[in-house]
């Protein structure tokens, strides 16, 4: 039985075409598979379970259906959509995971991670990140109506479109030594991650053994995702979207 990674579907009303390839993903790829894991930005903005979007309805419909078939769903934050809750997770049959997750797939110790604590160079963002991440921060948020936090998350979003563009590229991308160090820190070879929207299959040394770091890539022009299998090495697939 296969166990699926996917990340960065960033789903949001504006892209029905993007939640369209995510429930045909569920039908066709999903369906009979052991485990599927989404690591973080599932949704593009995500200001509290209390919102109930039709969007986020369908979604948590399909994933409730789809755990209910025997697949066993685990969600991880992303930094767009850090505020789902509980509640959600219930809804959609889902188990909410911890950034970094320890798991093993099928035999093998592996990291999984949305990827955005390893952009460290990011000194600004990696402030930020402290901050929304304090769950004294997050209560406060959450307390708010729900109209100031819709108003708030758009700010948010202009506001880092903004900063990002003056970013250099190599910013904007994991840093090289954090994988190394938190590899060893967890003293594992494999690490799963998404964010940098740069799907690829990295190669490199860690804990004095060869270690890969698979990178899961967002669903824009194609739809990306990782399929790990008993015995065989995972590999990382796309589809157009
Ligand atoms: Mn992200």
């Amino acid at each position: 039985m296969t166990t699926l990674f996917i990340s960065d579907l960033h789903l949001e009303e504006s892209r029905p075409d993007i939640t369209g390839a995510f429930l045909s993903f569920l039908n066709k790829n999903a369906v009979g598979a052991r485990q599927l894991y989404i690591l973080g930005d599932f949704f593009e903005a995500w200001i509290g379970d209390d919102e109930h979007t039709p969007l986020q309805d369908q979604v948590a419909k399909a994933l409730k259906t789809l755990s209910e078939s025997g697949t066993e769903i685990f969600l991880m934050h992303g930094n767009r959509d850090f505020l789902i809750g509980e509640d959600y997770c219930v809804r959609a049959g889902a188990t909410l995971l911890d950034d970094p997750a320890l798991i093993d797939l099928n035999g093998t110790p592996t990291l999984l991670m949305h990827g955005d604590s390893l952009c460290t160079a990011d000194v600004e963002y990696q402030k930020f990140r402290a901050n929304m991440r304090n769950p004294q921060m997050q209560k406060m948020m959450l307390a708010r109506p729900l109209e100031d936090r819709q108003k708030m998350a758009r700010q948010l979003r202009e506001l880092s479109a903004a900063k990002n563009q003056g970013k250099a590229e190599s910013i904007m991308d994991v840093t090289p030594e954090e994988v190394v160090k938190t590899l060893e820190h967890y003293g594992v070879q494999l690490m799963i991650h998404g964010h940098t929207h740069r799907p690829d299959i990295h190669e490199l040394q860690a804990n004095g053994q060869n270690a890969r770091r698979m990178v899961l890539g967002d669903w824009d022009k194609n739809i990306w995702w990782i399929e790990a299998s008993p015995g065989q090495q995972p590999e990382l697939k796309k589809a157009p979207l």
